[in-house]
């Protein structure tokens, strides 16, 4: 089997890279939307998190998704985003562990 390239995406809160499937979507949608998008499918402006909780953390208290998003990020959207965060938590680790074996995605 042919060894591909890793795509590489950056955590916005740590600024390490990190191949993209391990790190978590966030986007503002076209419609100024800002959502957790698990799929990777969503249009719009892209941030990528570790999918970890302290990375999270770190953006909110360094506003790092307002950079990145180059949109104002209010707490309250911060805060609902969390608790989506802790939400897919397990989703993701469970979608990266299934993903270790597809070597397509
Ligand atoms: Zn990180």
């Amino acid at each position: 089997m042919k060894q591909r390239k890793v795509p590489l995406r950056k955590c916005v809160a740590c600024q390490e890279m990190m191949p993209k499937r391990e790190l978590i979507r966030i986007v503002r949608t076209p419609e100024e939307e800002i959502l957790i998008d698990l799929k990777g499918k969503q249009s719009g402006r892209g941030a990528y998190l570790c999918g970890k909780l302290s990375c999270f953390k770190l953006a909110k208290k360094s506003k790092a998704l307002d950079r990145a998003l180059k949109s104002s990020v209010s707490s309250e959207i911060y805060d609902r985003l969390e608790s989506d965060f802790v939400k897919v938590e397990d989703e993701f680790i469970q979608n990266q562990q299934a993903m270790t074996d597809d070597l397509d995605e």
